[in-house]
């Protein structure tokens, strides 16, 4: 976009008005799910907006395949309705093995209908193909929000919005506080577009080389030194059997890509086709004994967003809290997935061997070790009324390349519904009313784990 940009006033218009619920989530990524399913098991009317025509967001419509490790190498450790997605998603998987913990494939149509029961069963109401188009502030309270679909526009108000749109679209066009990328609003870690092949041989996967680029003799190298597929850019390389021949795949990346800027992801779309397309052939030229064959039978129909908006919360998780393995008393959940950040594309130019650079600076933690998330990192600063749990929840930039994984985001989407559900009937909605002694309580009743020794040792000094 160049030059300042043209307006227009909307004028006036009535719209229908629905004020029957009283928690209404907005994004049914994984975050939106467990945060819909939490509040209406707490007996709040609950509504899940969605825009696209399924729940799971990246790991279902951007094809995601596979979750982070939902152990600390010890144990589980994201418990409660996230374990229940998990375990129940990998009992409909037989290819996959009963005792995996980590870096298990998602199938995601199976997924979906993981995330449906889920929502559904706990009471909870779901609008599919209805988009979050704005939010009304109301001094420090959201108030309305208006959201369309093809019904035209409809306006809601509910006691407690909760934003887990992954962008923060809720909280930033209710007035939140908000950082996106760096502190000069620059660096968004890059887009993926994953996609699915299928008819993939199996037998020659086992036996082959691996594809990721840990592995030094991965076909990828040869692929990107032979300068044949102009169109894969780096030797970035995930891959998971989803099922029988198929597979799915986290590859490449694509660059200064916005999520709040639907012109870059539009562009994106595009490339991204072609490059999945791209991946496929050069597969089969340089892995033929498995990609000979191989279809691509699938692309997201979302884009891959690893990064966008974070809210400015009552607490900022750092990366102090990240190193120092930190306690909170209020903590609502534990994470101890490493600090995954994609590098800019002017880092990889610069830095031919990105990867083993990468690798030095990630942050791993030992068997065991977790750090806790802050009830108050979920709570926007100035609003009353919402809280926001997923990837774009309170942190620095750094820390978000760790809690931005899937199981962390199903831990705090369940945190954030059950909170939600408890300010709107005994709190007239305020969010900051909630007790976090009563949310930990509670959250342990269904599971959590949050061990107490964490929060005696957060006790001392800060
Ligand atoms: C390429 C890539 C690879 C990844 N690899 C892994 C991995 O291996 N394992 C892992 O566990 N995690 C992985 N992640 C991270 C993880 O998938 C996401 O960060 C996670 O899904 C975020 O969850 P969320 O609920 O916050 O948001 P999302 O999953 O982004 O879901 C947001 C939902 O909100 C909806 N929405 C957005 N805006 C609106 C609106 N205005 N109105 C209505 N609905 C809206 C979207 O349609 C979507 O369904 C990866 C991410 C990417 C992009």
């Amino acid at each position: 976009m160049v030059g300042a940009m043209k307006t227009y006033s909307v004028p006036s218009q009535s719209v229908p008005l629905d004020d029957s619920w009283d928690v209404i989530v907005a994004g049914g990524g994984p975050a939106g799910c467990t945060a819909a399913a939490a509040s209406a098991r707490e007996g709040a009317r609950t509504l899940l907006i969605e825009s696209t025509g399924a729940l799971g967001g990246m790991g279902t419509s951007a094809l995601v395949p596979a979750w982070t490790p939902f152990s600390d190498k010890e144990k589980i450790i994201y418990r409660g309705l996230a374990e229940q997605v998990f375990l129940t998603l990998k009992a409909g998987m037989p290819h996959v093995a009963k005792d995996a913990l980590d870096w298990v494939p998602i199938d995601p149509e199976q997924l979906k209908r993981v995330y449906d029961a889920l929502v559904t069963e706990a009471g909870a109401s779901i609008l599919f193909h209805t988009h979050l188009a704005s939010a009304q502030r109301e001094g420090d309270r959201i108030g309305t929000i208006l959201v369309t679909n093809k019904s035209g526009l409809t306006a809601y108000r509910a006691k407690v919005f909760i934003d887990c749109t992954g962008d923060a679209d809720l909280c930033a066009w209710g007035g939140a506080e908000f950082h996106k990328g760096n502190a000069r609003g620059e660096k968004l870690m890059p887009a993926t577009h994953c996609f699915v092949l299928a008819n993939v041989d199996d037998a020659a996967m086992s036996a082959g080389p691996g594809l990721h680029r840990a592995h030094a003799d991965s076909p990828i190298y040869r692929i990107v030194a032979s300068g044949k597929y102009p169109l894969i850019p780096d030797c970035h390389l995930c891959v998971a059997q989803i099922g029988p021949g198929t597979y799915g795949f986290n590859a490449g990346h694509l660059w200064d890509v916005d999520n709040t800027r639907p012109e870059t992801v539009s562009h994106a779309m595009v490339l991204g086709r072609k490059m999945a397309q791209s991946y496929r052939d050069a597969l089969a030229e340089f892995f033929p004994a498995a990609f000979a064959n191989a279809v691509l039978v699938n692309t997201g129909s979302l884009m891959g967003i690893r990064e966008t908006r974070r809210v400015v919360g009552d607490y900022v998780l750092t990366l102090d809290d990240y190193a120092a393995r930190r306690a909170f008393p209020d903590e609502i959940c534990r994470n101890s997935y490493f600090i995954d950040i994609h590098s800019a594309k002017d880092e990889i130019a610069k830095n031919p061997d990105e990867y083993a650079d990468l690798r030095k600076r990630q942050l791993h933690y030992g068997p065991g070790e977790s750090h806790g998330i802050p009830y108050r990192c979920l709570i926007p600063r100035s609003l009353e009324n919402a809280l926001v749990a997923g990837r774009s929840i309170s942190c620095e930039q750094i820390v978000q390349g760790s809690v931005r994984v899937m199981p962390v985001c199903l831990a705090m989407g369940e945190a954030a519904g059950m909170a939600g559900a408890m300010a709107a009937m005994s709190h007239e909605g305020r969010v900051r009313q909630v007790e976090p002694a009563g949310l930990r309580k509670r959250l342990q009743e269904f599971g959590a784990y949050l061990p107490e020794t964490s929060v005696e040792a957060a006790a001392g000094p800060q």
